[in-house]
């Protein structure tokens, strides 16, 4: 038994298809689209994407770490722009510490290209699957080129088809398998802020950039022409919203109000505005994510979550490092398996997908709330002096590879403290005196 499919060619197919060709296995992967790197791909049109730790430890264990890190861009901070356009900063973590600005499409395309280097990996494009059928392990195709239909049938089977997975629904008609989606109340709409002429970029590349505007927000990350695709988080309905933002003058005027020192920065505003789609966000929990020792869902497909944690991808990727680990722990015995994965790591999806939706309102609010800023600046004061005893949560979730769920129950335990901390009195006007820390220590010891 040495063939293995693999659909769905995005991101954490196309590692996975790498990290299962150096164990020696043949793999099959197959694509609804055509080949990405044949295609036309505009630069700051593409969605950026922020990696982070646990994304580059699988990418580090694939041996590859050092060819992405070529497409990277570092981004130590957030940059907020205040309505009245003035700038304030927040580390992400240490001095050293960063985030990196990377384009899905171009990430995915370096990854293609990387699998190119192994003979046992074979990519089929235009293969649309249609339904799998569980009990022989069969995959239905359709050639959306010729409009013909394949079958092909696998021993095991990886889907990494995305947060509207073929293969899950297939699942979802079997016994026993959990399964619940709910859109977002906000989609997202990209825009973009293009270079200057001689190439550089308008706003400090190695921040990203967020101008947080209570119920919405907009971000923008650096890409490496120069360009910032930015996106617009916005409510689907309601007063304002992208159903009421319906005319160039109401999208000018609105954007003026909102993001005044933007605005000048992006020409081609009303155009982009109306030329890109508004994109909705979905959250998907199920489980399990086997059938039987046969099919495994990784990636989107078997979490899919909201993007404000930066965290979909990297928790893919970490699904790639985890299946890794325990197929080695099993010395390649495949028996049991995915079960044991499922079981191990559904608790880590559901938590993301908690910490993504909390994350949301955070960044979204919280981050011009200045109880929120406070309570940052002592976190980060703490941890400066006890590194050994408070690792923040965004921390946790970014720079180390904490489960998921033990950050989670984590940041539940350090909200007690900080509200207790945050009780002390005149707490704006002293948190910098040394009893602040005491009391801290005495909290968490
Ligand atoms: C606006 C936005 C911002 C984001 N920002 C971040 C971020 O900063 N950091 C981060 O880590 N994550 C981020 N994410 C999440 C990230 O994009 C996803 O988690 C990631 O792309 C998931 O990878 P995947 O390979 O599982 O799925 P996808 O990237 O969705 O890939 C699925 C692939 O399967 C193919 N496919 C689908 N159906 C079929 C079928 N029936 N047959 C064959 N092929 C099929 C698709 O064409 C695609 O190539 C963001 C997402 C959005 C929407």
């Amino acid at each position: 038994m040495k063939d293995i499919a693999i659909v769905g060619a995005g991101l954490v197919g196309s590692l996975q298809a790498i990290l299962m060709a150096q164990k020696g296995y043949n793999v099959s992967v197959f694509e609804r689209r055509e080949d990405l790197r044949k295609a036309k791909l505009l630069s700051g049109k593409s969605i950026n994407l922020a990696l982070s730790d646990r994304g580059w430890k699988a990418l580090e264990l694939a041996g590859i770490a050092e060819d992405i890190r070529a497409i990277a861009i570092p981004m130590y901070k957030r940059c907020m722009h205040a309505p009245d356009g003035s700038l304030s900063y927040q580390p992400y973590g240490r001095e050293d510490q960063a985030i990196y600005s990377v384009s899905r499409g171009g990430l995915n395309q370096k990854l293609m290209n990387l699998a190119d280097d192994y003979p046992n990996i074979q990519y089929y494009f235009d293969r649309k699957c249609e339904d799998l059928d569980l009990s022989s392990n069969t995959l239905k195709f359709r050639h959306t080129a010729n409009k013909t239909e394949e079958q092909h049938r696998f021993d095991r089977i990886f889907a990494t088809d995305g947060a509207f997975s073929a293969v899950r629904m297939r699942m979802q008609k079997s016994t026993m398998f959990d399964y619940s989606q709910k859109f977002l109340d906000h989609g997202y709409k990209e825009l973009v802020i293009p270079a200057n002429e001689d190439g550089t970029h308008k706003l400090d590349k190695n921040c990203l950039h967020i101008w947080p505007r209570g119920e919405f927000m907009m971000i923008a990350l650096a890409n490496l022409d120069g360009s910032f695709t930015c996106t617009l988080f916005f409510p689907m309905f309601g007063e304002t919203s992208f159903d009421t933002l319906k005319t160039r003058e109401q999208v000018e005027a609105f954007f003026h109000k909102t993001f005044p020192d933007a605005v000048p920065l992006m020409p081609t505003l009303l155009d982009d505005y109306f030329a890109n789609p508004t994109s909705t966000l979905i959250m998907v929990r199920c489980e399990p994510w086997n059938y039987q020792d046969k099919v495994l869902l990784l990636g989107d497909a078997a979490h899919a979550i909201v993007p404000f944690y930066g965290q979909g991808m990297n928790c893919g990727f970490e699904d790639c490092t985890v299946f890794d680990q325990m197929y080695k722990e099993a010395n390649g015995n495949w028996d049991g398996l995915l079960g044991r994965f499922s079981e191990f790591r559904v608790p880590d999806g559901n938590a993301i997908l908690d910490l993504a939706l909390l994350n949301y309102i955070e960044m979204r609010d919280l981050t011009a709330d200045p109880d929120f800023l406070l309570r940052k600046k002592i976190e980060a004061k703490f941890t400066q002096l006890h590194p050994d005893k408070w690792l923040p949560l965004y921390s946790q979730v970014t720079f180390s590879n904490t489960r998921y769920s033990d950050a989670l129950k984590n940041d539940a335990r350090q909200q007690v403290v900080m509200d207790q901390v945050m009780q002390l009195e005149n707490i704006h006007e002293n948190w910098n005196e040394p009893y602040v820390m005491e009391k801290m220590l005495a909290l968490v010891s």
